[in-house]
């Protein structure tokens, strides 16, 4: 099962996915507490970011610490997450790639490096449940934002031509901001798509 938690500050979308009394936390917001209250009746076995934006990590110490569970994040984003001395962390930071497989109960959730819209930045994807969790490199009707720090539109572009419109159509795609959408919507409806797959860029 997936559950979306929207916090109350409005951050990104938290995600929960629970199988068999087993579940994981998909980039927690800031209210902690009502991510704590979702995944209550679960024996939660880590965390994962899909980047570490700070409006994706906000409840990330708090749960990782009251849970006793690991983070797991793409070691090309955990400068993101550890400006201080790693080694006085409250909580473990296990390194995610490409290739890796977090199984949840009977699922298997499979990491996919997703990098643009940040350096190190990870999805996670469901061949049988037909899921895709994308952070921020695509949203309904948009793609994630290039012109930040660390950020690089060629790369998204890539990321978005050969890693994530390469799956299924039928794939329900989950993003960190707004609502869900399938990779077929996306395919004749996004506008961004023409930039994406002829070499145009945005501007
Ligand atoms: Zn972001």
């Amino acid at each position: 099962m997936l559950e979306k938690v929207i916090g109350k500050y409005g951050e990104a979308n938290t995600y929960v996915i629970s199988d068999h009394g087993e579940a994981i936390i998909i980039d927690p917001q800031s209210d902690y507490e009502q991510i704590l209250w979702k995944v209550k009746k679960y024996a939660v076995k880590g965390i994962v970011a899909t980047h570490g934006h700070s409006d994706h990590i906000g409840g990330i110490a708090e749960l990782a610490v009251e849970l006793q569970v690991p983070v797991m994040v793409s070691p090309a984003e955990q400068s993101f997450l550890t400006p201080l001395d790693q080694s006085k962390l409250p909580f473990l930071l296990k390194p995610i790639r490409e290739g890796d497989v977090i199984q949840v109960g009977m699922q298997q959730w499979q990491v996919i490096d997703t990098p643009g819209h940040s350096p190190g930045g990870i999805s996670l994807y469901s061949k049988e449940e037909k899921i895709l969790i994308c952070g921020d490199a695509l949203f309904q009707g948009s793609i994630g934002r290039t012109d930040i720090h660390g950020s690089n539109w060629e790369v998204l572009r890539q990321t978005l031509r050969e890693k994530i419109f390469t799956l299924p159509a039928e794939t329900t795609a989950y993003p960190g901001h707004g609502p869900e959408t399938t990779l077929e919507k996306e395919l004749t409806e996004n506008p961004y798509m023409d930039w994406i797959f002829e070499k145009r860029t945005p501007n």
